[in-house]
């Protein structure tokens, strides 16, 4: 059943994007044998959106899996994550970076992240707003960190059937990542090419307004 809804969804990604959307499974609450079977089905990228879940996910599953943490990241569990992480979308703050940063030198590595901005109409969700995100990427203190690569822009959508009010906030993060593309060339720890948009209630509509990164849980794995 697994790979039958899959493969209908790889299918229907493709098709909706050219090609241009990445599938994220978001496994978190899912025990690691259901989480094997999608990687059977040949997805290799997942995302969790706890470190203490992560982990041990990250230690009984195939090696080649790419890990991407998708929620709110506490700076004291970032030396846990920091070998191994293929991307954090859930960056929201300079001191978050930073603590990244030494993590990753430690680790002699880069580690891609996402910054989190808020778009939805709910107060409970994480990330920074249009100005916070312009701040933080003119801020010098920004500039010096060597160990981390932003790769582009995360957002999560408000929890409503509304279609015009999901579109508004999805064509509002796609017009921060287009001000960051256009106005941050040549910066070292810019590398902007990921928008990282849609779950499984709106994922159709993200695509269609320049997602590159669907993060879909229900959709893959049930309630
Ligand atoms: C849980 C979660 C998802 C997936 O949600 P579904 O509605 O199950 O597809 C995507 N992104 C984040 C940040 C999440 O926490």
């Amino acid at each position: 059943m697994i790979a039958q809804r899959i493969e209908q969804l790889l299918k229907e990604i493709k098709t909706l994007s050219q090609g241009k959307t990445k599938l994220i499974a978001v496994s978190k609450t899912y025990p690691a044998t259901i989480v094997k079977q999608a990687y059977d089905c040949g997805l290799r990228d997942f995302g969790e959106n706890r470190v203490q879940e992560l982990l041990p996910k990250h230690e009984t599953l195939p090696p080649d899996i790419d890990w991407h943490l998708i929620g709110h990241l506490q700076a004291n569990k970032t030396k846990y994550i920091a070998p191994f992480v293929q991307l954090i979308h859930s960056v929201d703050s300079l001191k978050l970076l930073q603590e990244i940063d030494k993590q990753a030198q430690k680790n002699n590595r880069i580690v891609p992240c996402l910054l989190q901005m808020f778009i939805a109409q709910e107060e409970t969700k994480f990330g920074l707003s249009h100005d916070e995100l312009f701040e933080l990427l003119d801020n010098p203190a920004f500039a010096n960190l060597q160990h981390i690569r932003i790769k582009g822009l995360m957002g999560m959508a408000s929890n409503t059937d509304n279609e015009t009010q999901i579109r508004k906030e999805f064509k509002q993060l796609r017009s921060c990542f287009e001000r960051a593309q256009n106005n941050y060339k040549n910066i070292a720890n810019l590398d902007i090419t990921e928008l990282s948009m849609g779950m499984s209630n709106d994922y159709r509509l993200a695509i269609d307004e320049g997602s590159t990164m669907v993060r879909l849980g229900s959709k893959i794995f049930g309630r």
